[in-house]
């Protein structure tokens, strides 16, 4: 999926697989998040110089998860920023979560961070957690254009991980909320409006009221905002990864 909001945003991704963004900012090209493939980041980069014709200035991570940053050897000698965790989570992958993906080219960290926040004129970034702990958005101002990370999943199941934080995940969608973007970038799925937004806090409120016993698999599962979404295997992984947490 090629998403060409207009001559200044690009979103690329594919069937369930992590959003790239390339936001025209003045006269330089930021991109958020590079994927896993460092194949599919050098093409992305190639037609990210065709559409834009202009150099990359900068290069975001919304958080350490190797969807998100493997990609970034391909960007290798430009600025690559993100929060001072991200940085620190990318330096201590071991051997055991690293076997289990395709084989690695190169991890390349960040090599500008930022502890909470970064702003500028144009951009306004801040770690806000929940999905991961180094979770953070990525805000241009100009196009009121919010890149949300793995916060949000537009028409998928969400990646709970072991270190998700489903309260903080529900004060960050607020955060986002209260910006009152036009747009919103999904880690995965579509590029959406605030609708996708609501439909993460109902389908994260709703997990947490699984995971109390109040509500059962049944009344889950017959609502639209989970039975439609695609990759039903990972609301079963995220389901288990929120049990093993209550148990430890
Ligand atoms: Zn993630």
């Amino acid at each position: 999926m090629i998403k060409v909001l207009n001559d200044r945003v690009v979103v690329i991704g594919a069937e369930g697989s992590s959003n790239i963004t390339g936001v025209l900012v003045k006269n330089s090209v930021i991109v958020v998040d590079t994927s896993l493939f460092a194949e599919k980041a050098r093409k992305v980069k190639e037609l990210l110089d065709d559409f834009f014709k202009k150099p990359i200035e900068m290069v975001v991570n919304t958080h350490y998860h190797p969807d998100h940053t493997f990609g970034n050897v391909a960007f290798e000698g430009t600025k690559i920023l993100a929060s001072e965790l991200t940085k620190s989570f990318m330096e201590v992958f071991d051997e055991r979560y690293l076997s289990k993906l395709p084989p690695i080219e190169k991890i390349v960290t960040p090599n500008f961070t930022f502890d909470e926040e970064y702003e500028d004129k144009n951009l306004f970034i801040k770690r806000l957690g929940g999905h991961t702990l180094d979770s953070s958005i990525v805000f241009f101002k100009q196009e009121k254009l919010l890149v949300a990370g793995d916060l949000i999943f537009n028409g998928f199941h969400a990646e709970i991980v072991a270190d998700s934080d489903l309260d903080e995940w529900l004060s960050a969608l607020k955060f986002i909320e209260d910006m009152r973007p036009a747009w919103i970038v999904p880690g995965h799925g579509e590029v959406a409006t605030l609708e996708c937004l609501k439909a993460m806090q109902r389908y994260l409120v709703k997990m947490k009221r699984l995971l109390d016993g109040a509500l059962n698999l049944h009344d889950a599962m017959s609502d639209e905002n989970f039975s439609k979404r695609k990759f039903p295997e990972l609301f079963s992984w995220s389901l288990e990864n929120l049990l093993h947490q209550r148990r430890s």
